[in-house]
């Protein structure tokens, strides 16, 4: 490995003036995606800036129900938040269902959504991939890829975006807060993930010399009655083959409203549009949700042989999570 410069930030400022102050620099949080890409050579800075004394460690419940996390809250203590628990439950779960304790313990709300995919092609530097090394091709094409996307794929990309928190993230429309050298701007969920497209290696519209500061959750009554299933290889300490992350607003069995996103299977953190709009105002059945779900992954790529399984895994993962909060709505 080649020597790299240390610095600790104490302020924002202060991590701002270092990355603009030096070409080829990152930030560190709780290391736990950085660390495995320097060992591996997957990244190469010359710099890099500490920002675990930064401000940025608090997580508020707005008046109005929303939610303000900071960029270096770690993901254990928002699963753990008992308002997170009541209000959202679904983001509270996703958070469990991540990584392992210890992990989740170091891991920052900033740095998970900026975590690397975790293509087996991506992830060894002897395979060709356009996202680490633009116009080398794509190794996974005859590679490994079971893991790997059927949403918002392109034939330069289809490695699949591996965070769980940011599944009921998109689903509450969450805006990423950013800070750099011309100021603060908020990014709309959705947009703070690019599909990959011919520059797979351009994963998000933020600059290197622009930190992450805050996630702000608008409030959602009806999050409430929400559930995020995971399915998985194995029950722990396992990246998801496919996920889904529901909130339901029911009213005498008609969703009134219902807000949907699926994991494990796309190219960023999905958000299932076409299912959300079928199923409002439709009643609560399972031939709805199975017809919703067939809906949005009827474009899904079925064009690789070891993944294509997940468009059939990620129609039963959604309607059993519906299936669930609706049982949950009608409970309430
Ligand atoms: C074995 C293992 C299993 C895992 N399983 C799961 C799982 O099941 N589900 C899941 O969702 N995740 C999983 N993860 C991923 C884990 O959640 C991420 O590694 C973690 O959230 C990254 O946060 P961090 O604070 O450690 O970031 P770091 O490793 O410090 O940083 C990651 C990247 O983000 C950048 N960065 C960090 N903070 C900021 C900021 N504020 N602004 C701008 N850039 C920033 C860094 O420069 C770096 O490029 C797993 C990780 C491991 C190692």
């Amino acid at each position: 490995m080649k020597p790299i410069a240390f610095a600790r930030a104490e302020t924002v400022d202060e991590a701002l003036i270092a990355v603009a102050a030096r070409p080829n620099t990152v930030f560190l949080a709780g290391g736990t995606t950085l660390v495995d890409m320097l060992r591996i050579g997957a990244m190469e800075p010359d710099n890099v800036v500490d920002i675990n004394r930064l401000p940025l460690t608090a997580l508020e419940h707005t008046p109005d129900g929303g939610l303000r996390i900071g960029a270096m809250v770690r993901m254990s203590e928002v699963a753990a938040d008992p308002g997170v628990r009541e209000r959202f439950p679904f983001l509270s779960i996703a958070l469990w269902k991540g990584a392992s304790a210890q992990i989740r313990n170091m891991a920052s709300m900033g740095g998970n959504l900026m975590q690397k995919v975790r293509c087996p092609q991506f992830r060894d530097i002897a395979y060709a991939c356009n996202k680490r090394e633009p116009g080398s091709g794509c190794g996974a094409l005859d590679g490994l890829h079971r893991g790997n996307a059927v949403l918002g794929t392109s034939e330069h990309c289809f490695a699949m975006h591996p965070s769980d928190m940011a599944n009921p993230l998109t689903a509450l429309d969450a805006v990423v807060q950013v800070q750099g050298p011309r100021g603060i701007r908020s990014i709309p969920f959705d947009d703070f993930f690019l599909l990959p497209g011919a520059t797979p290696h351009l994963e998000h519209p933020i600059t290197s010399d622009e930190l992450i500061i805050r996630i702000d959750v608008p409030p959602l009554p009806f999050a409430k009655n929400s559930h995020y299933l995971k399915v998985r290889d194995r029950e722990s300490y396992e990246f998801a083959a496919a996920s889904a992350a529901v909130a339901l607003d029911l009213a005498d069995g008609v969703v009134r409203d219902v807000r949907i996103g699926l994991g494990g299977v796309a190219t960023k953190p999905w958000r299932a549009r076409m299912a959300e709009d079928l199923l409002t105002g439709k009643p609560a059945t399972k031939e709805n949700f199975a017809a919703a779900a067939a809906t949005e992954l009827a474009a899904a790529d079925d064009s690789h042989p070891m993944n294509r399984f997940k468009i059939e895994l990620a129609q039963r993962t959604l309607v059993r999570t519906l299936e669930t909060v609706a049982a949950q709505g009608d409970r309430k």
